[in-house]
């Protein structure tokens, strides 16, 4: 008895050893990963366009008459309404949300967005539903269930702006670039800018790094381009000194 009770014991200690460790070397990556992030400050950047910093993560915003429509939705639903409320944006007047894709840092404000239809890619379904998860045992989640789900290379039209999907799976199944109006390009989390020039996503958040990389491929030559703006680490406003020495 004696011994049955101490190889419990030795067997129970070392699984909360493993999930300390695990655990441990989690908190750890993930702070040291997201401190190096350079997300911009809340403010308009250009033209129609307009950032909203959450931490260490941007969410963008573009206007369209008196109307919005959002590129993401943040990581503190709480963080998003008081930035929104330092630009006098009200959250009713954003009537559309595109989402890069579904990590919990790019979709806690969508409830706040109550007058917006909600869009993600139709292969980004596959984190909501758990068939692929980056975390086993955990799957994203979205507030909304009646999104409309894109295709890849997809003209949209919303308000006056044309928007074009561009599908760049790695980071997540369904990671989804969105081209507006020709010049302006929103990539998600496909990709990192460190002094001007494009780089790899953060492997440590990716579901499948390799593809990732890949996919970055897919928006280095579209002609009309000129400003590329990124989820954690700002934007250019020269998409071809960006792009010009990228490779593979
Ligand atoms: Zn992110």
């Amino acid at each position: 008895m004696k011994k049955k009770f101490k190889i419990v014991l030795f067997v129970l200690g070392t699984l909360i050893a493993l999930v300390l460790i695990i655990g441990g070397y989690f908190f750890y990556k993930f702070n040291s990963e997201t401190k190096k992030m350079h997300p911009v400050a809340t403010g308009k950047i250009v033209d129609n366009i307009y950032a909203i910093k959450d931490e260490f993560v941007n969410m963008y915003l573009i206007k369209d008459s008196n109307q919005y429509i959002a590129i993401d939705a943040g990581k503190d639903i709480d963080v998003v309404a008081s930035e929104l409320k330092k630009l006098d944006i009200n959250p009713d007047m954003v009537i559309a949300v595109l989402l890069t894709h579904t990590d919990m840092d790019h979709v806690a404000g969508v409830p706040l967005f109550k007058n917006a239809k909600i869009y993600i890619s139709k292969q980004e379904e596959m984190m909501l539903t758990g068939e692929k998860q980056k975390i086993p045992g955990v799957s994203n989640s979205l507030s909304r269930k009646d999104y409309i789900k894109l295709d890849d290379k997809q003209l949209l039209k919303i308000g006056k702006e044309n928007t074009f999907t561009i599908l760049t799976e790695g980071h997540t199944t369904g990671s989804m670039c969105y081209q507006v109006n020709d010049k302006y390009l929103f990539t998600g989390d496909i990709l990192s800018i460190v002094d001007g020039k494009l780089g790899p996503s953060v492997k440590f958040f990716d579901l499948d790094h390799e593809m990732a990389i890949k996919s970055i491929s897919k928006i280095t030559k579209l002609p009309n381009v000129e400003y590329i703006f990124t989820a954690h680490f700002g934007y250019s406003n020269d998409y071809k000194n960006a792009v010009k020495d990228w490779k593979e």
